[in-house]
């Protein structure tokens, strides 16, 4: 498949230089032949992204689509039970883990069905943050020891529901986040005749760190202050529910990078717990909520895009912790809920993309401009990019400017033509492209040239929008790891920044994840007129829900994969879920396929009254533009051959 591999260049250079196994926990490398490959159980089986790619091909899917493996979500929900249960025995504790998955983090139904089955023997519950998923929870969930956890703001219906669920034997707890909530929960209690399971949950003061800090301290929009939560008490005893109090809860946001943070807020949430009891509620459970990060740079920092503990660190800690207060303070300790949804999910997709097309402001500028008239300005820069070892690089670099703003004004001001423009442009670029190779070659760049090689650098041109499918990028400037998905044995050596397709200049990406900071280019192959397939990692937490229509471009098709020894590449695809047509997101907005065809009908009718269309090629126009509705929204960047489609068409 590459034919020419630079022989300087090995696989296992690729492998630390996209940082695979840093940010990867053990489920992505590079096979000999420069495929990256999946582990999904962090084992020897493995899939190459490559083969997923070809044989969704052959079923007529094409990028960008967003690949599932489902055995890597099976083996994230027994990787967490697993450590806090190994947590506990390690450090003795009395009490168990009793998780719960966050449907908010991933609400796709074959998402929650694989966590369900895999937390069965772990007693693992989900979690609603709304009533729509709360619809979802109550059906979906199965198992009189697994718990339902209700958050987020909730009226009569959405307590009546829980109540439901109450009534159908399971351990679904209202974790109170207002006052107001608690009336609500009072008094339909008192009218259906079903008792609550409730909880409270805690405004700390401990501030969570990251980009998701605000879920915490005096303004955090959720919880109850100390106050609150007396004057609740209070209620509760009033109507007789004392009883009914289990659960206290906090969430100090998502992506907690410094596991400080999670201790002190652990610590804080324990004593208010220890408090409750001691005020002589049952209590039981304390849950900490999510936060739980992901490494998603490989870098172990506590950087936004990193974390400086281990899943295991996490789970010894949390339970370490809540032991020693509970110790201090005379109390037995609680069963432990997490909820934990972005370290859960995250890992078990990508997002596939085809680069088809690359922008690069010098070769089109560099086909050498001859003006036959050269301006003055012209000649000035032509000096200076023949005079390289003259000037050092930074006084090169204010000239060249200087000259490139003088042409501008003479352009503008009438003085320039515009070959001698395209001359000056296209000198600068050069210029500048000669300091920034010597800014490498050389060990120190003054601040002013770091910028050139972003600058500089191609824009790859990749057929999807970062608003449909990576939303927190654009967002919040998450980071996510991309890399080429083949070719990894030769040595990428194009800087550039990805554009999506767009109208928009925000759909791109520009900042990309490394060991200390960030980069703002990223290397990859020369394009060589084969399809060019890069991947976007850990995407499975938050982004396939939060993508917008911007261009009305659609959801992506997405494949679910399973390992499967038997089959050649070593896994089979069971399920695809074809992307949106356009004539599903048109509807979105308002308008009906039907409707639009009959006014496009009316149109050429009339042009064909016109005699501006002869009648069979209006009947071809108007097939055409029907077809195209069905069709995805995305480009078909490899129309298929003439003939084949003919044929297609015909059936
Ligand atoms: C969003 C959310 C979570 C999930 O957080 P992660 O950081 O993804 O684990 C858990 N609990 C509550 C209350 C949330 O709002």
């Amino acid at each position: 498949m590459n034919t020419d591999p630079d022989s300087s260049w090995s696989t296992a250079q690729s492998e630390d230089f996209y940082g695979f196994k840093r940010w990867g926990a053990g489920h992505f490398n590079v096979d000999e032949t420069g495929l990256v490959t999946v582990h999904p159980l962090a084992d020897a089986r493995s899939v190459a992204i490559k083969d997923v790619i070809d044989e969704a091909a052959d079923m007529g899917l094409k990028a960008p689509f967003v690949i599932r493996f489902q055995d890597l979500l099976r083996h994230r929900v027994e990787q967490l039970n697993k450590l806090f249960r190994k947590a506990i025995a390690e450090e003795d504790y009395e009490g168990r883990y009793r998780g719960v998955f966050p449907i908010k983090v991933n609400q796709l139904r074959e998402v929650v069905e694989e966590i369900v089955d895999a937390g069965e023997q772990f007693d693992y519950g989900l979690e609603a943050g709304s009533k729509p998923e709360l619809m979802i929870a109550l059906a979906m969930h199965e198992g009189a020891d697994r718990l339902i956890i209700c958050n987020g703001y909730k009226d009569q219906d959405y307590i009546r529901i829980a109540l439901l669920g109450r009534k159908l034997g399971k351990q679904i707890v209202l974790v109170v986040e207002q006052l107001s909530e608690l009336d609500h929960i009072i008094e339909l209690s008192q009218e259906t005749g079903v008792e609550p399971l409730i909880g409270f949950r805690a405004k700390l003061l401990t501030r969570g760190e990251g980009k998701w800090a605000t879920s915490t301290g005096d303004n955090a929009k959720f919880g109850l202050n100390t106050a609150e939560i007396l004057f609740a008490a209070e209620k509760l005893e009033k109507a007789k529910l004392t009883h009914c109090l289990r659960l206290l809860h906090f969430h100090i946001g998502s992506q907690v990078p410094n596991i400080l943070t999670i201790k002190n807020a652990v610590v804080e949430a324990t004593r208010f717990y220890c408090q409750l009891v001691k005020m002589g509620f049952p209590m039981g459970l304390l849950d900490v909520g999510g936060g739980l990060g992901i490494d998603y740079d490989g870098s172990r920092t506590n950087f936004e895009s990193s974390m400086n503990y281990s899943m295991a660190e996490y789970a010894r800690d949390v339970v370490a912790n809540v032991r020693d207060i509970c110790t201090d303070m005379g109390i037995d300790v609680p069963d432990i809920v997490s909820e934990s949804g972005r370290a859960v999910v995250a890992p078990h997709s990508l997002l596939v993309l085809e680069v088809f097309e690359r922008i690069n402001k010098r070769e089109t500028l560099g086909r050498k401009q001859r003006p036959k008239r050269k301006h003055k300005v012209v000649r000035a820069l032509e000096t200076l990019a023949k005079n390289k070892s003259d000037l050092g690089r930074l006084e090169r670099f204010h000239d060249a400017v200087q000259r490139k703003e003088e042409a501008f004004s003479l352009f503008n001001l009438g003085y320039l033509d515009l070959e001698n423009r395209a001359a000056a442009e296209s000198l600068y670029w050069q210029i500048c492209e000669d300091i920034a190779s010597e800014n490498s070659e050389t060990g120190y760049t003054p601040e002013e040239l770091h910028e050139l090689s972003a600058v500089l650098a191609d824009q790859y041109v990749c057929n999807f929008s970062v608003f449909q499918s990576l939303l927190d990028h654009w967002a919040l400037g998450q980071l996510f790891p991309v890399a080429p998905l083949h070719r990894l044995d030769e040595k990428p050596s194009v800087n550039a920044i990805l554009v999506d397709i767009t109208c928009d200049s925000d759909g791109k990406i520009s900042t990309f994840i490394d060991l200390e900071d960030t980069k703002d280019h990223l290397k990859l192959h020369p394009l060589n007129g084969q399809p060019y397939f890069l991947g976007v990692f850990l995407t499975g937490a938050y982004q396939d829900i939060m993508g917008d229509l911007h261009n009305l471009f659609g959801r992506v098709n997405e494949l679910h994969v399973f390992l499967e020894e038997d089959e050649e590449n070593g896994f089979y695809i069971e399920e695809t879920l074809p992307g949106s047509r356009i004539r599903d997101v048109v509807a979105g907005v308002q308008y009906q396929h039907t409707d639009l065809c009959r006014r496009v009908k009316q149109q050429i009718d009339a042009a064909t009254k016109r005699d501006e269309i002869k009648p069979r090629e209006g009947v071809r126009w108007l097939e055409f533009y029907e077809e195209m509705l069905e069709t995805k929204t995305y480009l078909r960047v490899h129309p298929e051959p003439k003939g084949k489609k003919k044929r297609a068409r015909r059936k």
